[in-house]
């Protein structure tokens, strides 16, 4: 649980970071941050690319640039849209890689939040590094 501050700094930065959204093709806007247990913040935007399937969205740039600096554990993550548009599957699949109790905000582009979950609320029966056993 995160104070009423620091969630909606955190959709304020996704807010912020959808400006520098590249969506050429889908015209569909999304950027997210994501918090680190930490206490650093990592955002991402959405980046597609003319050969279609090599774009990326907004939450997995988010969670790489933070695992490439070394961050593990996230308590929440912001994604903000023009609708309030939910994580894709590849992104709840990311997510629960590194946790099953992280929060997710959804968020429209003026910063309301519309819904507050959890990946496994996003993901049920998430195949997670315990599968592997
Ligand atoms: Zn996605």
């Amino acid at each position: 649980m995160l104070s009423n501050e620091m969630r909606q700094r955190l959709i304020d930065i996704a807010v912020q970071a959808r400006r520098w959204a590249y969506a050429p093709y889908s015209n569909y806007f999304v950027g997210a941050a994501l918090l680190t247990t930490s206490g650093k913040i990592y955002d991402g935007v959405n980046i597609e690319n003319a050969a279609y399937p090599d774009g990326i969205c907004a939450e997995r740039v988010a969670i790489f640039k933070a695992v490439s600096e070394g961050e593990r554990e996230f308590s929440a993550i912001a994604v903000v849209t023009q609708n309030g548009g939910s994580p894709c599957g590849s992104c709840r699949q990311v997510l629960a890689e590194f946790g099953l109790e992280t929060l997710v905000y959804i968020a429209d582009a003026e910063g309301n939040l519309l819904q507050e979950l959890t990946v496994s609320d996003l993901l049920p029966g998430a195949f997670t590094p315990k599968s592997l056993g």
